[in-house]
Order: C-alpha cells, then sequence, then structure tokens
C-alpha cells in the first residue's frame, strides 16, 4: 500500500506555512496523533527553511519536497538545488551553525533527528542538498 505527493515551490519564507500544512494533510491518511503531525512539521519546516537562507542565500530559487506513505511509514524528501553543504557530519552537529550573526542556533538538524525515526543528509556543494526523513 503506497501513495506519494510532490510539489514544487519557490523559496519563499511565507512557502515554509504551505509545506507545513501540505505534509500535515498529507499524512492524515495515516490516522497520526496530533503530537506527531507536530513533530512531522517541526521537522519539515526546519529543512525548507534551511534550504531558503542557506542553500539559497541569494534570490529566489525552487524547492522540491517529495512524500511518499508505504504502509504505516511516512517518508518525506525536502530537495534544494542550491549551494550544498561541504561536511555534513559538522553540519548536523548539534550547535553548528555557519549563520551565528542571523542569530541561528546550529539546532536545526538535531530537531530534524529527534522529531522523526530516521534522518540523511545528501550533498554536493554547488549542486545542492536532499535532505531524507521518515516517521
Ligand atoms: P537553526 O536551524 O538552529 O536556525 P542552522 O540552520 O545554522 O540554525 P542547522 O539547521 O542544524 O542549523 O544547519 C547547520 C548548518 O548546515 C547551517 O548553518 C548551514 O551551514 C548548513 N546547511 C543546512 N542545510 C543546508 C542547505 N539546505 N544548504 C546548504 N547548507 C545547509
Ligand atoms: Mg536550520
Amino acid at each position: 500500500n503506497t501513495n506519494e505527493m510532490v510539489i514544487e515551490f519557490d523559496s519563499r519564507s511565507c512557502n515554509e506555512g504551505f509545506a507545513r500544512v501540505a505534509v500535515a494533510a498529507f499524512c492524515t491518511q495515516l490516522n497520526p496523533t496530533l503530537e506527531e503531525v507536530a513533530d512531522l512539521k517541526t521537522a519539515v519546516s526546519e529543512a525548507i527553511t534551511n534550504s531558503i537562507i542557506h542553500a539559497y542565500d541569494e534570490g529566489v530559487h525552487k524547492i522540491r519536497m517529495e512524500c511518499k506513505i508505504v504502509d504505516h511509514d511516512l517518508y518525506v524528501t525536502v530537495i534544494d538545488y542550491g549551494k550544498g553543504i561541504e561536511d555534513v557530519a559538522k553540519a548536523m552537529e548539534p550547535l553548528f551553525t555557519t549563520k551565528p550573526e542571523m542569530e541561528r542556533s546550529g539546532m536545526g538538524f538535531a530537531f530534524m533527528e529527534a522529531f522523526m525515526d530516521d534522518l540523511s543528509v545528501i550533498s554536493k556543494p554547488g549542486e545542492g542538498t536532499q535532505v531524507h526523513m521518515m516517521k
């Protein structure tokens, strides 16, 4: 039993709310608890915020979100085609940020890891980043 949904939208901060609601609406067919939905929305908005502010720090570009339900699991991938991450392991350490001046706390990946059951990041400098999450 599988079901898929893909959306692509501009890297504008107003679309972060749109993507959160879209993923929440899509997952209702799994009858999630309120807490599960809240966790999912938090993780998705962290990934999308990262694409908006880190991947595309100049101009507006596309972000793609792929969602897939397989039996009782939800897979979400957030994809950007931006600047990429040089050292993924380091970027994923709690409190690591390359934008301390913007009052970033470096906790985005730590939240994604805490709120989802599985997280993996694939990135290539100059080509972009894919954040794969499962719950
Ligand atoms: P916070 O999420 O707490 O506001 P942050 O965004 O800096 O702060 P993380 O979300 O954990 O912290 O990301 C850590 C670092 O990884 C970022 O500072 C940035 O350098 C890099 N990074 C994360 N996502 C991307 C992305 N999509 N493209 C390029 N760099 C990224
Ligand atoms: Mg972040």
